[in-house]
């Protein structure tokens, strides 16, 4: 059964249509990779799903229920971004904290949340460090942690290894992988790199102009693409 459900999908800024009714899911711990060009629209159907851009029409349903009208906050859902600014004058462990510190938890149990998410990451002797005294990817993991420790139903990552050295993004997306099969969360992830998209998903979506042009497995995507765009964008064989 599909954990999140986007039906018949459409968003229009003014007169441009950006999405164009887009239809997918994802069932609960999936992998669901969005890919395309820059600009066909993956960053747009993100932020509807995180409830950061009101949809024109359609639907978006997470645990069988419709949260097309329910504020960010209620959605159950946390989001890394490419560009991942952490407070500079907290700790790591400070910035891990923060959200739940906002919300009135309790320092032991802030504590005990921080040091669980900061094993999985690995960063448990980071903690007492500052982001300056952080390396690029050091960085991305306080990021993701920060998401992380909200124990969200669904994690939304808009292509977060961008801003890293080509070493550094395999060493994430590897890290990103073991996350996934330690957590068990439900992903969608976007990225324009293939590469990326193969490694990863449990399911792809091949996004052009606004416009769903493929969704299957990798395999599937890889081996069978339904069109010119997606062999040629995929790097199939031909
Ligand atoms: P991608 O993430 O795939 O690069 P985006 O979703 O960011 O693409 O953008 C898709 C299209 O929507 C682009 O043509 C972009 O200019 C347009 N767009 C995105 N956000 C806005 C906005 N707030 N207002 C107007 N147009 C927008
Ligand atoms: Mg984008």
């Amino acid at each position: 059964m599909a954990f999140l459900k986007i039906e018949n999908l459409r968003k229009s800024f003014g007169k441009v249509d950006v999405l164009k009714g887009i239809d997918l899911e994802i069932e609960e711990g999936g992998f669901l990779v969005l890919v395309g060009p820059s600009g066909c629209g993956k960053s747009t159907l993100l932020n509807t799903i995180a409830g950061l851009e009101a949809i024109s029409s359609g639907s978006i349903s997470i645990a069988g229920k419709v949260v097309n009208d329910l504020h960010p906050s209620e959605r159950d859902i946390a989001m890394v971004f490419q560009s991942y600014a952490l407070y500079p004058n907290m700790t790591v462990a400070e910035n891990i904290g923060f959200g739940m510190e906002i919300r009135g938890v309790p320092k032991p149990e802030r504590d005990k949340a921080i040091a669980k998410v900061a094993e999985t990451l690995q960063i448990g002797q980071l903690l007492t460090r500052k982001p300056s005294q952080l390396s690029g990817g050091q960085r991305q993991r306080v990021a993701m942690g920060r998401a992380l420790v909200r124990e969200p139903q669904v994690f939304l990552f808009d292509e977060p290894l961008s801003n890293l050295d080509a070493k550094l993004r395999v060493d994430m997306r590897t890290e990103i992988k073991r996350l996934h099969q330690r957590m068990g969360t439900t992903i969608v992830y976007v990225t324009h790199d293939q590469i990326e998209a193969m490694t990863l998903a449990t399911r792809i979506a091949v996004l052009k102009d606004g416009v769903l042009q493929q969704f299957g497995t990798p395999a599937e995507i890889y081996n069978k693409p339904a069109n010119l765009f997606v062999a040629d964008f995929m790097g199939s064989p031909s």
